[in-house]
């Protein structure tokens, strides 16, 4: 899966739009790897960043959309850093994880079904 593919993510009842950019600046006029738009409900990630880089970064940018619907509007970023690449290392070297964190559950319960 190729990160073009990508062009919606859902963060809790917002979706945001994907986009890849030439090149993302802050406002002191420094080049980012990906940024958040809370408002805008969109998440912009560098083209030039190795593709591993990307997607430690989507999931970065994901991490700060998930703080910001929970409320949580100061964000760690060293924690947010270890996190992402954490995550992505884990789910890299364990191909099974994503799969299985991510496959249907029956909700139904055994009152369902009696
Ligand atoms: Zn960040």
């Amino acid at each position: 899966m190729d990160l073009a593919n990508i062009k919606k993510i859902m963060i809790g009842p917002i979706p945001y739009d994907v986009t890849i950019e030439d090149r993302i600046l802050n406002s002191q006029n420094q080049d980012l790897n990906g940024e958040i738009y809370y408002e805008r409900g969109t998440i912009k990630i560098s083209k030039d960043c190795h593709p591993v880089v990307q997607k430690v970064v989507v999931l970065h940018e994901v991490i700060h959309g998930v703080l910001d619907t929970a409320g949580i509007t100061d964000h760690q970023e060293p924690w947010i850093v270890a996190v992402s690449n954490g995550l992505i290392k884990a789910f890299m070297d364990n191909p099974d994880l994503a799969d299985y964190l991510t496959a249907p559950v029956s909700m139904e319960t055994e009152e369902d079904n009696a």
